[in-house]
């Protein structure tokens, strides 16, 4: 059961973290490594710091399978910003590159990269939201720098079930909600990025991976801070990083090898995310997912409407799951509704607490709304 002393919380980001990990980082946090105050306070020019960095970076390696010819970067700023540098570091002068648009963040991502140099829409533009169309309609450009899609549509719930096509351009990712809940094949892709605030820690920094060869790109006008080619020959600590960040995302980082590594937490996504859409499709219709093809359905975010959308009853959902210790269920602010987030903290038992919340919020309100027929 979730108390108020072990609330749940399937917040879709910042998120809940292991509790292993703050635990560790609270027993360290006045006295880090016996040198008598935080991290927070240490240089990042120390031994300590450097030891972290490197850490932080060999697990991820380790975790992912990097090839050799891929390097990791840590980066100030989150998903915005790493949208920002994407066509900062790789789109030509007067070039272009092509995006796939499945959603907000991919929305936004294209909308950034405008900024900098011409964006191409693969996808036909009259259903830019309508999911993932036949590979056959897509328009790719032999020429572009480099092929963005958004791997996890955090806000619509939406997933790309494979690894796109894209005939030998470049592949960049943002992969802010789904990087380590599941196995990949790193050499497909020419970057990987994500913010650390959902499945790799806090707030504030950037993981980038990046094929070497497309490294040496950046634009005259990129910023020096996010110049990737800066932070590699910097190995991370070009400016000040957010040591803090980099310090969590090392210790959730063991944490996930200890606990089996990615296969393990690919196979605990899909068992969650499982018991959840059962419950929705056993619901009779009471709740339902507004992602239609079951095989774009994330297995990390987890959005649904209540009785068709009544607004009113899916306040009372959240408000009543929030008086039974579940918390930060409530849709993103652009879509509404009610998202359940399952990044790697969250337990099967936890999801299990909130789908008998589920069936019983739908006991108690099937029949009694107008507009339930
Ligand atoms: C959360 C998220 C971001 C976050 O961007 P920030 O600038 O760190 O807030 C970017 N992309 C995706 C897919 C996300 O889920």
């Amino acid at each position: 059961m979730a108390t108020s002393e072990n609330p749940l919380n399937f917040g879709s980001g910042p998120s809940k973290l292991p509790k292993e990990v703050l635990e560790e980082a609270q027993k360290e946090f006045l006295n880090f490594d016996h040198i008598g105050f935080s991290i927070t306070e240490l240089s990042h020019r120390s031994q300590e710091y450097a030891k972290i960095n490197q850490e932080a970076q060999d697990d991820l390696r380790e975790l992912l399978s990097v090839p050799n010819n891929y390097k990791i970067l840590f980066t100030q700023g989150g998903g915005q910003a790493l949208m920002s540098a994407i066509p900062l570091n790789l789109m030509k002068k007067n070039g272009s590159a092509d995006y796939a648009i499945t959603g907000i963040w991919s929305t936004i991502a294209a909308d950034e990269a405008k900024k900098y140099g011409k964006v191409k829409y693969v996808f036909p533009e009259s259903e830019p939201n309508a999911g993932i169309p036949d590979r056959s309609t897509w328009k790719l450009d032999k020429d572009a720098s480099y092929f963005f899609y958004c791997d996890n549509e955090t806000i619509e719930g939406r997933e790309f079930p494979f690894i796109p096509d894209t005939e030998g351009i470049p592949i960049v990712s943002d992969m802010s909600s789904s990087l380590m809940s599941k196995t990949i094949d790193v050499s497909k892709f020419g970057v990987i990025f994500a913010a650390a605030q959902k499945n790799l820690g806090t707030a504030a920094l950037g993981v980038v991976i990046i094929r070497q060869d497309l490294l040496g790109k950046a634009q005259d006008i990129c910023p020096s801070f996010l110049n990737f080619s800066l932070l590699d020959k910097a190995n991370s600590i070009l400016n000040t990083p957010p040591v803090f960040s980099v310090y969590l995302l090392g210790k959730v980082l063991k944490w996930v090898k200890r606990n089996g590594g990615l296969q393990e937490m690919e196979n605990r996504c899909k068992k969650k995310s499982k018991l959840l859409y059962d419950t929705i499709k056993n619901s009779n219709g009471f709740y339902k997912c507004p992602v239609q093809n079951e095989d774009l359905r994330s297995h990390i975010n987890v959005p649904f409407t209540i009785n068709n959308g009544d607004v009113k009853l899916e306040e009372k959902f959240i408000k009543e799951a929030d008086e039974n210790h579940i918390h930060q269920l409530k849709g993103h602010r652009l879509v509404g509704g009610v998202r359940v987030s399952l990044y790697n903290s969250i337990s099967f038992e936890e999801v299990k607490i909130l789908t008998d919340f589920m069936y019983k919020f739908q006991n108690e309100n099937q029949c009694k709304s107008i507009s339930c027929s």
